[in-house]
């Protein structure tokens, strides 16, 4: 059983997932003014278009695509994990409802999910 995240944790991982949530933004926005013609101002797409916007593109197949592609869904993730934070569910395995273990989240500050949810997500994707 993994204990919760004490307050000193919870605003160190505050602080690392601000930070990384600047770093992305800076990222996307230096490979959205080099891929503005290719990508016509996807940007702000709603998720259900992510298939289709991944799809197009994996289609142009360069890896810059596929760094833009990790970037934003890392961003979606770090966002969340902010909100998370401001509901007070931050921490929380987003399936079972456990504790995650602060070793993990140190590791991914965006995880959802505890290793054995997350294991099991991996066994049996969506
Ligand atoms: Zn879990």
């Amino acid at each position: 059983m993994n204990t919760p995240l004490t307050d000193s944790q919870r605003a160190q991982l505050h602080t690392v997932l601000e930070r990384r949530k600047a770093e992305l933004l800076a990222d996307l926005g230096e490979v959205q003014r080099d891929t503005l013609s290719t990508l016509a101002g996807r940007e702000g797409a709603e998720p259900a278009d992510d298939q289709k916007d991944q799809a197009d593109r994996q289609a142009l197949g360069t890896v810059r695509d596929a760094e833009a592609t990790r970037d934003h869904d890392e961003l979606v993730a770090v966002r969340a994990a902010l909100a998370r934070m401001a509901d007070g569910s931050y921490g929380e395995c987003s399936v079972c409802g456990q504790p995650v273990a602060a070793e993990r989240l140190f590791a991914q500050p965006a995880a959802a999910r505890c290793i054995a949810c997350q294991a099991q997500a991996e066994a049996h994707p969506r």
